[in-house]
């Protein structure tokens, strides 16, 4: 240390561990079965039209970093599916590569600890989720020993608030979706995008019924949920947008590049992945390819550091972003939002509103979603607090 510098606060500890919440809605995406799917002792089924594993309950990953002085900064991390996986990742190896390390050097941090399973192919699935979380908790404690926000620390706001979309229409007849968004569009919101699977007439005919609800200016999306072939979801694509579709969502398989990149030159309609990358050499793949218009980040696969890569990748390629939303406590929305603020091409949000709203009760902030738009929370950091009493009961139990 030379003179006149201030002693570092130092990493003490790193904490993680998995929630549980119980939920009572089935929405897609992950949360409680449907008729005709079974739920096995683990919790789990399979959604066949996607062909993917969900839990039947909210889950996620939060992870509590302390500095010698006795900071807190707080982290999450995308646990839906055996959370063990990346809570061992964590304790058994990560953490003590990060105590003894300065929160202000988090970006150095992330770059070491990426660097240390490269050779072994660990360069994305649960290792990347792990350092995502832990990433996510130093750029809390970043803030925090500087009194800045996440925002300020990753070069300024853009903007105040940032607009959202209403992601998903849980109900189970057309009508009912088709009435369930007019209320959503009573409430200040007009953006919308449905998921393709639990399009029970067809995606022509959902689409078509929510522009006629909806009215022309309306933006209507569809996440097709990697489940078609490049050629066959061209012509849905092509269908869909005689009623004006704002964008079409991993159209296809996502180890199919040339096949996405097919899809994306065949069609006006912009063509959105991303959800499931964890770095920025996930995104370039893509992009270099001109195969996707719209990127998805989600901040509980990426973190802060991978986040703004992928984000500045795409701004130096004239591309919007529009971060994914997953289920969590809000600690990785917060991060999100942090980032989205502080990137100039993202656009808009995605607003899953019955896991935002219903996990806030977890955490202190006046981060809200209200009216079309998110309100930024406020504080350094990230601008939450955990309320570790409120959790305590849902703590998964090894
Ligand atoms: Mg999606």
């Amino acid at each position: 240390m030379q003179s006149g510098q201030v002693k570092p606060d130092l990493v003490s500890s790193v904490e993680a561990f998995a929630l549980s919440i119980p939920r009572d809605t089935a929405l897609y995406g992950g949360f409680k079965a449907r008729d005709g799917e079974s739920v096995n002792k683990n919790g789990y089924f399979i959604r066949p039209e996607n062909r993917t594993v969900y839990p039947d309950r909210d889950r996620s990953i939060v992870i509590k970093i302390t500095t010698e002085a006795g900071l807190v900064g707080w982290g999450e991390t995308y646990g839906i599916v055996a959370p063990g996986a990346t809570l061992a990742i964590i304790n058994e190896l990560l953490v003590d590569f990060v105590i003894g390390r300065d929160p202000l050097n988090r970006e150095a941090i992330h770059e070491s600890l990426y660097d240390m399973q490269r050779v072994r192919g660990y360069n994305g699935g649960y290792y990347l989720d792990a350092l995502a979380g832990i990433d996510i908790a130093l750029w809390d404690l970043a803030g925090k020993i500087s009194g800045c926000s996440v925002a300020q620390l990753l070069g300024g706001s853009r903007r105040d608030t940032v607009p959202a979309y209403i992601s998903g229409l849980p109900k189970q007849t057309l009508a009912e979706r088709a009435e369930y968004a007019r209320e959503w569009q009573a409430k200040g919101f007009n953006h919308f995008k449905f998921a393709a699977p639990l399009a029970s007439e067809g995606v022509v005919e959902e689409i078509k019924t929510l522009r006629a609800a909806l009215g022309k200016k309306a933006k209507i999306a569809c996440d097709l949920l990697w489940a078609y072939e490049a050629h066959e979801s061209i012509s849905l694509i092509e269908q869909m947008n005689q009623y004006d579709l704002w964008f079409a969502e991993a159209p296809v398989p996502s180890e199919d590049l040339e096949g996405l990149s097919h899809v994306s030159s065949r069609t006006s309609v912009p063509i959105a992945v991303g959800e499931e990358w964890r770095t920025v050499y996930d995104a370039t793949l893509r992009i270099n390819k001109r195969a996707c218009r719209i990127v998805q980040p989600e901040m509980g696969h990426t973190g802060i550091t991978q986040f703004m890569r992928i984000a500045r990748y795409s701004g130096a390629n004239h591309l919007e972003v529009l971060p994914h939303a997953t289920i969590g406590l809000g600690i990785f929305m917060a991060a999100s939002l942090q980032a989205s603020v502080a990137s100039q091409n993202c656009v808009r949000h995605e607003y899953q509103h019955q896991v935002f709203n219903k996990n806030l009760r977890y955490i202190k902030t006046t981060m809200a979603c209200e009216n079309g738009e998110y309100t930024l929370p406020t504080g350094p950091g990230l601008g939450i607090e955990v309320d570790e009493q409120a959790i305590k009961p849902f703590i998964e139990q090894s």
